[in-house]
């Protein structure tokens, strides 16, 4: 199909093939199916789902990709509270504050915004987040639980994914899906989702120490590069009318912007949208998904815990 993007002053209708996955239209309607569902659990009595955000220290990115999720749940209709503590925070500080949102049964979600400074070891503070709350999938009983089947929280990333290709009309069903990354919080993760009943891809996951990563990219029906190299894959190795799932983020040079520099994946967008069927863009592609899939967790907490009480 021949779409139409601006890419970087250029128009490329007479180049592209693949259809442009639009991961903010698609976010906008998962958001919205979160707020009608919201709306009906409140009508039903309950109060609206709430989602405790904990930001240590001063750093910009944190402290603004924060404000989208509050933002995100203020029109979701979730009510949100930030909680935010000097850098200088000692890790049992911080435990105890998670021990007090795990007790309070008016917390259903509680998000700790990484990274933290260095005198606080990740690991254990994911460990104490009650992991009935843990809206991010982080836990390491959520990573269980996701690769078992059971229900519980999976990483917004990469069921950000997994509803960018359902909602594209991608077939995961017996589909070659090959994920260049093994990161806790993309690979590995969207790896267990596809290969679970019901999504039923055969799944290859590949990485730094992979041998002839072409050829294996290349019989890739459905292609995910969460590498963090920018435009690491190159046309000739997507797999003609390939879905290809571009979750990288980086910033390369370019003296042309104001801000000098501009976001690039890590796919080479033009060279692959010419032999893809479907291409994500980035900005604008799985990016756009991790908070609405965000979202959809905080309320999936507050009806399931909703239940325990
Ligand atoms: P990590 O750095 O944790 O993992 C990168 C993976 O890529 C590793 O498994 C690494 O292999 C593999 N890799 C690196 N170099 C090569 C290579 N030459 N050949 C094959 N594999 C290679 O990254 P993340 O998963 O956290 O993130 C990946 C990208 O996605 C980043 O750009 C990040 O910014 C972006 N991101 C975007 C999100 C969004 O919402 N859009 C959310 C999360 C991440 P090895 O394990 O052997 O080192």
């Amino acid at each position: 199909m021949a779409s139409s993007v601006d890419c970087d002053g250029f128009t490329l209708d007479e180049y592209i093939v693949a259809q442009i996955i639009d991961g903010k239209a698609i976010a906008a309607e998962v958001r919205a199916d979160v707020r009608s569902d919201v709306d009906a659990w409140t009508a039903r009595g309950h109060r609206p789902p709430f989602l405790s955000v904990v930001l240590v220290g001063e750093d910009p990115a944190s402290a603004s990709y924060v404000r989208g999720k509050t933002s995100a749940a203020a029109e979701a209709g979730i009510g949100s509270e930030t909680l935010r503590y000097d850098a200088s925070i000692s890790q049992n500080e911080l435990l105890e504050i998670l021990q007090e949102l795990n007790a309070n049964d008016n917390v259903d979600g509680i998000l700790v915004q990484l990274p933290l400074p260095s005198q606080i070891d990740e690991a254990a503070i994911i460990r104490a987040i009650d992991p009935d709350k843990d809206v991010d999938g982080f836990h390491p009983v959520n990573a269980g639980r996701l690769l078992l089947g059971m229900q519980g929280f999976a990483p917004a990333t990469p069921s950000g994914i997994v509803e960018l290709l359902r909602r594209s009309g991608v077939e995961t069903s017996g589909a070659n899906a090959v994920i260049v990354g093994r990161s806790n919080i993309v690979g590995k993760p969207l790896a267990n989702l596809l290969m679970q009943k019901g999504l039923d891809a055969t799944v290859t996951v590949c990485h730094s120490r992979t041998k002839n990563l072409s050829e294996i990219t290349r019989q890739a029906d459905i292609l995910v590069a969460a590498i963090g190299v920018p435009q690491f894959i190159k046309g000739d190795m997507v797999k003609e009318g390939a879905a290809v799932i571009d979750v990288g983020v980086n910033r390369v040079d370019d003296a042309s912007r104001e801000r000098g520099y501009r976001l690039v994946g890590d796919v080479e967008f033009e060279a692959a949208a010419k032999v893809a069927r479907w291409i994500t863009p980035v900005p604008g592609g799985v990016g756009p998904m991790t908070i609405a899939m965000l979202m959809k967790n905080t309320l999936q907490a507050a009806i399931q815990n909703a239940g325990r009480r």
